[in-house]
């Protein structure tokens, strides 16, 4: 049956940051680079579906660091006039005792095969609102607890209200799909809504299960949005607030992830791991785990995408082929990944005194600098790293990543960075990268060797930038967190650091020990001698991490997924609870 496009959703995706190009500074790390790569997805599948967000117009925070290291966070107008257009009407969004109006700023995805999903951006910097209502869409995670709440009665009441005026009515959107509990007002103003159309509880619960979606991504309790049920009440029109269920509230704060539990009809975690961990946290709840993907597209460097396009011309439709990598010749693959390094290397030694070296190992650390990632993880004990490694070459490591302004240990573990980069006089070059985002990580996943990733384990929910670095043959050296244990195979796709656990958490001094003196014997014994002395052997493990992982932890894999467990079966809600 042919569907007209114009009166049927079938997706319509609410996210707090969405990452679509560098000059939007419109995310913050992996959650906004994940509802971008799934909305790119969306418009090569020929979805109809649209993304919802908040225009954030002074971005998260622009990086630099003073002479001592420590992080200088500005905010930056970026230029929403070149990269959106606006719409001619505006939305009116309840708040308090007045009401917020929004401006909507549009951008449209397009796919591969030239269909457009548009991502709608509100903006409530509008002379008809007052000076502090003027500020709600300005900065991503900025502000304080009561501004945020703000942010998320936009997020979740404005983009219902937004769909409306665009026709989009309940009965015309097959799925709400809400990344991350920071939407979880849909759910809410969903069930007033369906409470006019079903007489029965059952009905309406039924009905909202049947089309609301929530993707958690947050294994730490404490990440968790939480507000002050006074401040709620004084936000939310009071027919909504009245509608809250009890089981939502914890003590004297509304928890939003319990909101999104309680309305939707599946809820999916991000990795297996993460699954399990979550299932623990919210033991009456079913959790479907989708593992994330990276969008092939976005995150292959052109110097290896030449390569493909050569021996495997069908990887752009469909990245599942990249499997057949594994008959690409040898130099093929590596005079590729050569180019790739020489450009890095070439970005980075602007920033350095120290000139580094296109023929030496270098390693790759970008992410959000918070404490569970554990940034310094492998500084542990330079030295003796240098004396282990001594006798097969040597070492470069290339920091990058922004600490949010108010995480101090964030802050403190780029300026620890930092200082023993400058004091450091041995033979490890190592620099870190200011203003990591989007554009670095091309550079950085393709042009390094390795990919590292050292976080307390059952921390990282998934991790996408290991996935990036797949597409580009750069093995993962990994704890065993995340995405990693499903794309591990010792030695082949690369290597693990420390246990394969399945007990809990484990955070103590014993445990980073072990990780540490693990992670520098595989240097030392294993990735090193390999690179240096096996060159042939590596490159057999760069095509692994290509045809084995780059051909499965892709957005086109993920969005099957989503299809075939989440999206297609939602009916009457798989959720336990009902
Ligand atoms: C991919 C990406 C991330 C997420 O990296 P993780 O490994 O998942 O933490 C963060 N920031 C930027 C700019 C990225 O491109």
């Amino acid at each position: 049956m042919k569907k007209t496009k114009d009166n049927f959703l079938d997706v319509a995706y609410f996210s707090m940051e969405v990452a679509i190009n560098s000059e939007m500074m419109t995310y913050s790390g992996g959650l906004g680079v994940l509802a971008g790569d799934t909305l790119k997805t969306f418009a090569d599948f020929k979805y109809t579906a649209v993304g919802i967000t908040i225009l954030h117009e002074q971005g998260y925070v622009k990086q630099s660091l003073d002479s001592a290291g420590q992080q200088i966070s500005k905010s930056v107008l970026w230029n929403k006039e070149e990269n959106l257009t606006k719409l001619p009407f505006t939305i009116e969004v309840p708040l308090s005792d007045h009401v917020v109006v929004c401006a909507i700023w549009q951008y449209n995805i397009e796919g591969q095969f030239g269909d457009i999903v548009p991502v709608y951006f509100l903006d409530s910097n509008l002379p008809q609102n007052t000076e502090y209502d003027r500020t709600f869409t300005s900065h991503l995670y900025g502000g304080d607890r009561f501004y945020r709440l703000c942010q998320e009665q936009l997020l979740g009441l404005g983009g219902l209200i937004l769909l409306e005026m665009l026709n989009y009515n309940s009965d015309k959107v097959r799925i709400y799909h809400l990344n991350e509990g920071h939407a979880s007002f849909v759910g809410l103003a969903l069930y007033e809504q369906a409470k006019k159309l079903f007489s029965t509880h059952i009905e309406v619960i039924d009905y909202i299960g049947s089309k609301l979606v929530f993707t958690t991504h947050t294994p730490v309790e404490a990440g968790h949005d939480r507000f002050l049920i006074s401040d709620v009440k004084h936000t939310l029109p009071a027919s909504l607030f009245e509608k809250i269920p009890q089981e939502c509230f914890l003590e004297d704060k509304l928890c939003m992830t319990l909101l999104s539990l309680y309305f939707s009809g599946i809820v999916t975690g991000v990795a297996k791991m993460h699954e399990k961990v979550t299932e623990k946290m919210f033991p009456e709840y079913d959790i479907i785990p989708v593992t994330n993907g990276a969008y092939h597209l976005e995150w292959t460097h052109p110097d290896l995408k030449k390569v493909y396009d050569e021996y495997i011309p069908e990887w752009t439709i469909d990245p599942s082929s990249l499997r057949k990598a594994i008959s690409i010749p040898d130099e093929k693959i590596w005079d590729a990944h050569v180019e790739a390094k020489k450009k890095l290397i070439k970005y980075v030694n602007q920033f350095s005194e120290n000139e580094f070296s296109v023929d030496v190992c270098t390693l790759g650390y970008a992410r959000r600098f918070t404490s569970y990632k554990r940034p310094a993880l492998i500084l542990a004990d330079l030295e003796k790293l240098e004396n282990m490694i001594s006798a097969v070459g040597s070492l470069q490591i290339i920091f990058a990543g922004k600490a949010h302004p108010s995480d101090e240990k964030g802050k403190d573990s780029i300026r620890g960075i930092y200082e023993i980069i400058q004091k450091h006089q041995g033979k490890i070059k190592m620099i870190f990268l200011e203003d990591y985002n989007m554009e670095m990580a091309k550079k950085l996943v393709a042009g390094v060797d390795i990919w590292l990733n050292t976080p307390l384990q059952k921390f990282e929910a998934s991790g996408t930038s290991g996935m990036k670095a797949s597409f580009n043959g750069v093995p993962h050296l990994s704890v065993l967190d995340g995405w990693w244990p499903e794309g591990w195979t010792e030695g082949v796709t690369g290597w693990s650091i420390g246990k394969n656990s399945s007990e809990a958490r484990i955070d103590d001094l014993t445990s980073w020990n072990f990780e540490v003196e693990d992670l520098y014997q595989k240097l030392a014994t294993n990735i090193l001698p390999l690179y240096y002395q096996d060159r042939l052997g590596f490159i057999k493990i760069m095509k692994h991490a290509l045809a084995l992982n780059g051909s499965h932890f892709n957005t086109y894999r993920m969005m099957n997924d989503y299809v075939a467990k989440v999206y297609f079966p939602l009916k009457n809600g798989l959720n336990k609870k009902w």
